[in-house]
């Protein structure tokens, strides 16, 4: 048996999602952008996602971009409003698809608070060219929430000319996507985050919103994002949304208690274990991720060892040439080196059980006493 606490990498693609998608290879797989009557029964079912999708995100059909996946929304949400003369900014603890392009276009990089918290008055101090200001709904290694109508509110007084984009790729299962949506300008999101498929995802662009295409060819998605659209992935991600929006209600508070109890379990039984960005109530953070740093242990050497035992968790760090560097957010935050090499992320999904995460706590200390024992 698997225990796949790494949802917040992937998920599984849910039976709906699939159901959907079968028909658009054998069936329904006419290019939409043809002219007879198979491209017009694909536009069909486009047309349907789309509308489908408007509606759950709060938006208006016609402010949904199909793109590949969350990579590209964030890099077109960054590049396509920014100029050599209008920059970009965001904070430091953004995923690297937000950080990346931002320190291409030599952008802004502003600071969040020991808990990971985006520091919304620094927008404040940014020239009025900017561009976009970007800033995740939720993020993706330590599970921080940030303060979006916060920041929008800053955005909106200081820098009128300039669009707000909000990362909600870790957000669709757990967050009020029409919170965001009406906060921001533009919101990226990806469908394999929430039982979709890989390789789609969805800019929202709202009306008004002057975007520069970062592909241009077949001037599909009005203009804005040449490409033939990947029909299986678009019906595939609407059933999938419909079918995560279903059970969001019951589930959020379920899975927050889930992952309390994992929390609590492993801080129990390892008493130094530090809890990243901890606060009473875990409210700070997403419902799904409980993210540790063990001093004195290596997390390869604990990935590994949990990976015997077939549980699938992640370290949140990157290998960079060989060696693994401390993650960019747990550096952010203050932590040291030597205590953000022993980070580790379990991440839940609507699927967790009581059982499992009872194996896993047992699991976690067993592996990290084995770590210390074998330093000593
Ligand atoms: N933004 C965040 C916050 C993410 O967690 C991820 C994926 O891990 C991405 C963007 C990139 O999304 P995708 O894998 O669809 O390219």
């Amino acid at each position: 048996m698997e225990y796949y606490f790494d949802s917040a990498a992937t998920t599984k693609l849910h039976p709906k999602a699939l159901e959907a998608m079968l028909p658009a290879f054998s069936e329904f797989y006419g290019n939409p952008s043809g002219s007879h009557s198979m491209a017009r029964k694909s536009l069909r079912k486009v047309d349907d996602a789309r509308e489908q999708l408007a509606e759950l995100l709060a938006v208006k059909p016609s402010e949904i971009i199909f793109t590949s996946g969350g990579t590209e929304s964030d890099n077109f949400a960054i590049k396509g409003p920014s100029t050599a003369e209008r920059k970009p900014a965001t904070f430091n603890t953004e995923h690297h698809a937000v950080l990346e392009p931002v320190e291409c276009l030599d952008g802004a990089v502003m600071p969040v608070d020991e808990s990971g918290v985006a520091i919304a008055d620094a927008i404040k101090d940014l020239p009025e060219t900017t561009s976009v200001v970007s800033c995740m709904a939720a993020n993706n290694e330590i599970g921080t929430l940030q303060p979006i109508a916060e920041v929008a509110a800053q955005v909106r007084e200081n820098l009128p000319t300039a669009l707000f984009h909000v990362d909600a790729v870790q957000g669709f299962c757990w967050l009020n996507m029409s919170e965001i949506t009406s906060a921001a300008d533009l919101v990226s999101l990806s469908a394999h985050k929430f039982g979709g498929p890989k390789g789609i995802g969805v800019l929202v662009s709202k009306k008004g919103c002057q975007l520069e295409p970062q592909l241009v060819g077949g001037s599909q998605e009005r203009g804005k994002r040449s490409g033939t659209l990947n029909v299986p992935g678009i019906v595939g991600m609407a059933a999938a949304a419909v079918a995560t929006v279903e059970r969001k209600a019951a589930k959020v508070s379920e899975v927050k208690q889930l992952r309390d109890r994992l929390s609590n379990g492993i801080k129990a039984s390892l008493p130094d274990a530090v809890e990243t960005v901890f606060q009473e109530g875990r409210l700070n953070i997403l419902p799904n991720i409980a993210h540790f740093c063990f001093p004195e242990v290596a997390s390869e050497a604990l990935i590994f060892l949990l990976e015997r035992e077939e549980i699938m968790a992640s370290a949140a760090s990157s290998c960079a040439s060989g060696a693994m560097q401390p993650s960019h957010v747990l550096t952010a935050i203050g932590y040291s080196k030597e205590l953000a090499s022993g980070s580790l992320r379990l991440s839940l999904s609507y699927e967790t059980t009581e059982a499992e995460v009872d194996h896993v706590i047992e699991k976690v200390t067993e592996s990290v006493n084995q770590i210390r024992k074998a330093k000593k």
